[in-house]
C-alpha cells in the first residue's frame, strides 16, 4: 500500500522531469564532502567545480535535489556570499527532503555571523533525530538514509554552545554522539575533528589525559589528510593553551601551520597564524605576534573571515600598545570599532576591553585605561541588567500566572455561589425557612472568600517587596550592590536639588586577586571575597553604605566624615584587610587591597565648593585607586587639596591627572598598606 503511495507521488514528479537516479549515492555524498571542504580555502574554484559536474539527477525536482544544493549552499558560504546562500536554503526549504538541510544551512550562516546558532541547529536535529536515532547509528547510516554528515554538523554547533556554557557533561554526549555518526558513515576526515573537539571538552572537565588519549588518536585518524591533521594539531594547541603549558600549546600550532601550507590550505593557514598571535603575546613575544598577524590580516579579510579579523585587529592593537606604538594601536581599534557589538557577545566584548585597560595601564597611558574600564563597566552592567531583566521578567510572569489563577478561582467560585442563589430561590417558593438559612451561609462563604482574597493579595505584595530588596543585594557576600547605591544617588541628587554630590567617597579592589583563583580555586576566592567584605563592613560605621562595586571591587560612601576621618578610615580598612590571613578551604590566604578616597565637594584654596554631580566623584575615586594599583598595591590613595578654579578646569584635571599631580594642581595623600611577611 506504502509502496503504491510512493510511486504515485513519484509518478507526479516524473510529470515534470523524468526522474533520473544517481549511480552510487555513496560515492557521491563524499565527493560532495570533498568538495564542501576544500571550498574552506578555495571556495571559488570549488563554485565552479560544483557547477561543472552539476548532473542531471540533480536538476530542479529530481531526487538528489537537495543534497546538491546543500553542497552550493555551503560552498557559498564559504565564499561569503550570505545572500546566495540564504536564497539556496530557501529553495532547499520548498523541497521536503531539504527542509533540515535548509535549517542546517540557516545555522551555519548565523554562526558564521558570530551569533548563537542553536536554536537553528536545534530545529535542523529535530528533523534529522527521525533517520538518524541516537544509539543506533550503523543502521541508520546503512538502512535509513540517515544524512548523518548533515546530523554531525548540528551537532557540532549544538555542543559548541553546551561548551560555552559550562554544560560540559551534555557537550560530551552530543559529541559522543557525532562521533558514533562519523564511526558508521566511515568518514574519517570527520572522526579526527571529533576526537579532537572531545579533547576540548574533557580538557575542560579536568580530564586532561583522557584528552590527550583524544588526541592521539585523532591524530591517527587525520593520517593521509594534511587538513583534518592542521586541524588535530590546532584542537591539541588550545588544549594544552587551557592546561596552561603555553610552550606545547605554540609548538602545536607552528606544527598545524606547517601542515596547513603544505595541504596548501591558505584560509585556515591564516586563522592558525592569528592564533599564532595569541601564543606568541602569552610568551611575551610582541615582535612576533605582530609579525604573524600582519602576515594573517590580508587573507582573512579576502576570506571575509570576519570573525577571526575583529580578534586580530583587537590582539595587534594590544601588541602596539606593548611595543608603545600608540597611533597604530588606536588605528586598529577604530578597526575593531566598525565591527560594532552585538548584543549576544557583551561578556566576551568586556573582557576584550578589561585586557585593553590593562595594557593601557602597564603603559602608563592612565586616560585610555580609565575610557577603555569605563566603556567594560558600560558592557558588564549592560550585561548584567540584561540578566537581572530577564529574570525579574521569569519571576513576574510566575506572580502573574498566580495572581490570575486566584481570580479565575475566585470567580468559579462566585459562579457557584449564584448558582447556588437561584437554586435557593426556587426553593424558598416552597419552603421559605430554607431560603433565609441558605442567604446567611452565603453571605458567610463571600466572607470567608474576600478574607482569602485579602490574604493572597498581602502575600503577594510581601513576595514583591521581598523581591525589590533583593534585587538590590549582593547574594556572596550580603552587601548593598550597584543597583541599590544608584537608588541611594538618585535619591540623594533629588533631595540635594541640584546642589551637587556631598560625602566622602572610598573605591576598595583586592590586589592580583585573579592569583587566588587562579592559585587555589574560585570557592577560595570567593571566601576571600566573603571575608574582605565583612572585614570593609566591620571598619566602618553602621551609617556609611558599603557596596559590592563589581567582583573584587568595593565601594564605601561616608556621608558625613571629616577629611581627617576619612584616612583614618581609610588606614583601618587597609589594616583590617592585608592585616591578618584569611581562612578559606585551601588553608589561610593573605591579601591586601588598594584603594581610592576623597571628600566631596573637592578641598582646596581655589577647588574650595566646586560641586560635581556623583557619577564624577565616582569617577574621581577611581582615578586615585588606578594610581595606587600602578604606584605599587597595597596602599592607599587621597585626593587633599585640587586647584580649579571652575567645573571645566576642574573636568580638565582629571582628563590629565597625571599632569595635574606633577604641577600641583592635584595634591595626594599616601597611606601605606600594612607590611606584608
Ligand atoms: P589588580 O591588582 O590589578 O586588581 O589585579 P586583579 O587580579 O585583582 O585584577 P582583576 O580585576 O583583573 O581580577 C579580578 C578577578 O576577580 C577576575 C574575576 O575572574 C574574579 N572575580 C570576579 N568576581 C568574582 C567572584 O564573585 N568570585 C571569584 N572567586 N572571583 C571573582
Ligand atoms: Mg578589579
Ligand atoms: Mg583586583
Amino acid at each position: 500500500m506504502k509502496r503504491a503511495v510512493l510511486l504515485l507521488a513519484l509518478a507526479c514528479v516524473g510529470a515534470a522531469a523524468a526522474p533520473v537516479t544517481a549511480p552510487d549515492p555513496v560515492a557521491e555524498d563524499t565527493l560532495l564532502a570533498n568538495i564542501t571542504r576544500r571550498a574552506f580555502d578555495a571556495p571559488e574554484a570549488m563554485l565552479a567545480e560544483l557547477q561543472q559536474r552539476w548532473p542531471t539527477h540533480a536538476e530542479p525536482g529530481q531526487p538528489r535535489e537537495a543534497a546538491w544544493l546543500m553542497a552550493r549552499g555551503r560552498v557559498l558560504l564559504a565564499a561569503a556570499r550570505a545572500e546566495a546562500a540564504d536564497a539556496v536554503a530557501a529553495q532547499l526549504m520548498a523541497r521536503e527532503d531539504g527542509v533540515d538541510r535548509s535549517w542546517l544551512l540557516r545555522a551555519l550562516a548565523q554562526e558564521r555571523t558570530g551569533r548563537s546558532a542553536t536554536a537553528l541547529a536545534t530545529r535542523a536535529m529535530a528533523g534529522l533525530d527521525k533517520r538518524c536515532p541516537a544509539g543506533d547509528e550503523v543502521r541508520a547510516v546503512r538502512e535509513l538514509g540517515c544524512d548523518f554528515r548533515s546530523a554531525w554538523e548540528a551537532l557540532r554547533i549544538l555542543q559548541r554552545e553546551q561548551f560555552a556554557q559550562g554544560a560540559f557533561a551534555a557537550s560530551e554526549a552530543s559529541i559522543r554522539r557525532a562521533q558514533a555518526l562519523a564511526t558508521a558513515g566511515e568518514d574519517r576526515h570527520l572522526a579526527a575533528l571529533t576526537h579532537g573537539m572531545l579533547a576540548i571538552t574533557l580538557q575542560a572537565m579536568d580530564k586532561l589525559d583522557a584528552a590527550r588519549v583524544e588526541l592521539r588518536a585523532g591524530a591517527a585518524e587525520a593520517a593521509g589528510d594534511l587538513v583534518a591533521g592542521a586541524r588535530v594539531r590546532n584542537y591539541e594547541a588550545v588544549v594544552e593553551r587551557r592546561a596552561r603549558d603555553v610552550a606545547a600549546s605554540r609548538s602545536a600550532v607552528e606544527a598545524a601551520l606547517l601542515l596547513a601550507e603544505q595541504a596548501d590550505a591558505p584560509h585556515l593557514a591564516a586563522q592558525l597564524r592569528s592564533n599564532l598571535v595569541d601564543s606568541y603575546m602569552h610568551m611575551g613575544m610582541v615582535k612576533e605576534a605582530l609579525q604573524a598577524g600582519q602576515r594573517a590580516m590580508p587573507v582573512l579579510q579576502r576570506f571575509g573571515d570576519r570573525y577571526y579579523e575583529r580578534n586580530l585587529h583587537h590582539n595587534l592593537a594590544v601588541a602596539h600598545i606593548k611595543l608603545r606604538q600608540f597611533d597604530q594601536a588606536r588605528a586598529e581599534l577604530a578597526k575593531v570599532g566598525e565591527f560594532g557589538t552585538d548584543p549576544a557577545d557583551l561578556v566576551p566584548r568586556a573582557r576584550e576591553l578589561r585586557e585593553l585597560a590593562e595594557t593601557w595601564t602597564e603603559a602608563g597611558q592612565y586616560k585610555e585605561a580609565l575610557t577603555a574600564l569605563h566603556a567594560e563597566r558600560d558592557l558588564n552592567s549592560r550585561a548584567n541588567e540584561r540578566n537581572r531583566a530577564a529574570a525579574l521578567e521569569e519571576l513576574g510572569r510566575k506572580y502573574d500566572s498566580a495572581a490570575k489563577q486566584r481570580d479565575l478561582d475566585l470567580l468559579a467560585r462566585d459562579g457557584q455561589l449564584k448558582d447556588q442563589q437561584i437554586a435557593n430561590q426556587q426553593l424558598a417558593q416552597q419552603v421559605g425557612f430554607a431560603v433565609g438559612a441558605l442567604l446567611l451561609l452565603s453571605v458567610a462563604l463571600i466572607g470567608v472568600t474576600l478574607v482569602r482574597m485579602r490574604r493572597a493579595q498581602a502575600r503577594l505584595t510581601a513576595n514583591q517587596s521581598l523581591l525589590r530588596a533583593q534585587s538590590e543585594r549582593d547574594p556572596l557576600t550580603d552587601l548593598s550592590n550597584r543597583r541599590h547605591f544608584l537608588a541611594v544617588m538618585d535619591q540623594g541628587a533629588r533631595e540635594a536639588q541640584g546642589e551637587g554630590f556631598v560625602g566622602a567617597l572610598m573605591m576598595i579592589d583586592i590586589d592580583h586577586f585573579k592569583n587566588v583563583n587562579d592559585w587555589h580555586g574560585h570557592a577560595a576566592g570567593d571566601a576571600v571575597i566573603v571575608e574582605v567584605a565583612r572585614r570593609i563592613k566591620a571598619a566602618v560605621r553602621d551609617t556609611d553604605l558599603v557596596v559590592r562595586w563589581g567582583g573584587e571591587e568595593f565601594l564605601v560612601f561616608a556621608p558625613e566624615l571629616p577629611a581627617d576621618d576619612l584616612a583614618l578610615m581609610a588606614e583601618r580598612i587597609l589594616r583590617s584587610i592585608g592585616g591578618q590571613p584569611i581562612e578559606t578551604p585551601e588553608g589561610p590566604l593573605r591579601v591586601t587591597a588598594s584603594m581610592g578616597f576623597a571628600s566631596f565637594p573637592l578641598g582646596g584654596a581655589a577647588g574650595a565648593g566646586l560641586r560635581l554631580h556623583w557619577e564624577q566623584a565616582v569617577n574621581w575615586a577611581d582615578m586615585v585607586l588606578y594610581k595606587a594599583k600602578a604606584e605599587g598595591r597595597n596602599r592607599g590613595v587621597g585626593i587633599s587639596a585640587v586647584e580649579a578654579p571652575d567645573g571645566h578646569a576642574l573636568a580638565a584635571v582629571l582628563q590629565d591627572f597625571d599632569a595635574a599631580c606633577m604641577n600641583g594642581q592635584v595634591r595626594l595623600r599616601q597611606l601605606p598598606g600594612p607590611a606584608q611577611p
